[in-house]
């Protein structure tokens, strides 16, 4: 076997075993910029899955203060910088009896692993 074979069965057999541990999934954090009102909307993913580039603005904390559209930053590495605040949105699983719930048209990016988007409630908050 070529060590660029070995090194690639390695990184898989790393992940997989990273994915089965519970608990070691790690938080991530993502930045959306209003086109409009330039205001920042800050979200956490606490389940894994599928999240969109772009969404509603939601920087009041409200999703129907703005009508803009906000732009992804894509996951930016490292800790989050001192101008951005904690973020009042998180990205979800949601159950199928939700999905269920949810317009016929949406449906199909939920089963598909789509995340779903909520306010950070002061129960629910995971986020440090
Ligand atoms: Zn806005």
């Amino acid at each position: 076997m070529s060590n660029f074979r070995r090194k690639v069965e390695r990184s898989l057999m790393r992940k997989a075993v990273k994915v089965d541990i519970p608990g070691t999934f790690i938080t991530r954090e993502n930045v959306y910029t209003c086109q409009k009102c330039g205001g920042l909307t800050v979200t956490v993913d606490i389940d894994e899955g599928v999240t969109p580039f772009m969404i509603g603005c939601r920087a009041s904390g409200n999703e129907t203060d703005c009508n803009g559209d906000a732009y992804s930053a894509f996951y930016p590495k490292g800790p989050r910088p001192p101008h951005i605040p904690k973020p009042s949105w998180e990205w979800y699983k949601p159950s199928d009896k939700e999905v269920n719930s949810f317009p016929e048209s949406w449906r199909d990016h939920y089963r598909k692993g789509g995340l779903h988007l909520r306010k950070i409630s002061l129960e629910s908050s995971q986020v440090a």
